[in-house]
């Protein structure tokens, strides 16, 4: 299997495709592989839900990373973190590895 064309995407590309089911679906629906819904975060919201540990439904991607992050540094497991923001648990080990090489 060769691995998705776009950058960072560790996914392997679909048969007879050079990019990952969620970056062609992206392709077709947005016309921009690197359509995310990387928006504004609210601070003060984000805050308040990493107190609480939990995510609601319409979080979007940034809010799911500030609170990963923040879970971790209270000192989280990667498993526990990923059930709570409903990502999988390497994308905790990314985001903290990101956040750890810009704190740098
Ligand atoms: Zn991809």
């Amino acid at each position: 299997m060769r691995p998705c064309s776009i950058d960072d995407c560790t996914t392997s590309a679909a048969p007879r495709r050079t990019v990952c089911h969620k970056h062609r679906t992206r392709l077709n629906r947005y016309g921009d592989a690197d359509f995310t819904q990387w928006t504004v975060a609210d601070d003060m919201d984000v805050k308040l839900l990493i107190e609480q540990q939990r995510v609601p439904d319409g979080a979007t991607r940034l809010e799911r990373r500030l609170i990963a992050v923040g879970l971790s540094e209270r000192g989280l497991s990667a498993e526990r973190v990923a059930d709570i923001v409903a990502v999988a648990p390497r994308t905790v080990h990314r985001w903290r590895a990101k956040t750890r090489q810009t704190a740098a």
